[in-house]
């Protein structure tokens, strides 16, 4: 049918900056020792320069959630039909909170579709890149998930290391 509206992507809650399309979803609350939390924003935002620079010195992705269309078969947490991840945070941690989050990106979040609420009652713990994760965190995350303890943000323009 000529009218129909086009379907809109599956997104991926836990992408990094630089993926076309990428919107901040969630910014960290709380600190390391207290436990970390998403606030889940209304309205996703635009990953703009400044945006990211905002997040400086740490990374965007230790202080944000981002979503972006999800990579598929690009992305090394995917199994051919099922985001492994996903997975992973449904049945290896613990649920924080007992009610779904007010998100803004359920209607296509791939999570959501693959784990249902599982999935959404342990979301607000994942912080997409952990400096010191533990070893349930980093079992989870799965390998290369981790920033190397060097890995401070650099702002636009800024020289490498
Ligand atoms: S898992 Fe649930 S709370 Fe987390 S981003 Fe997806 S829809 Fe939102």
């Amino acid at each position: 049918m000529a009218n129909e509206a086009p379907e809109k992507p599956i997104l991926c809650p836990s992408a990094q900056p630089d993926v076309p399309d990428a919107k901040v979803f969630g910014v960290m609350t709380g600190n390391q020792e207290a436990g970390l939390r998403v606030g889940y924003l209304n309205e996703p935002q635009p990953v703009t320069p400044e945006i990211l620079a905002a997040s400086a010195p740490a990374a965007p992705t230790e202080v944000m959630r981002i979503a972006a269309p999800c990579m598929g078969h690009g992305c090394g947490h995917f199994d051919g039909s099922n985001c492994r991840l996903a997975t992973r945070i449904a049945t290896m941690l613990d649920p924080v909170v007992r009610s779904l989050p007010r998100c803004a990106i359920r209607p296509t979040c791939r999570w959501f579709r693959q784990e249902g609420p599982d999935a959404c009652f342990r979301c607000p713990q994942v912080v997409t890149d952990l400096r010191a994760a533990n070893e349930l965190q980093r079992d989870v995350a799965g390998e290369h998930s981790q920033l190397p303890e060097t890995a401070l943000y650099k702002g636009p323009g800024d020289p490498p290391a």
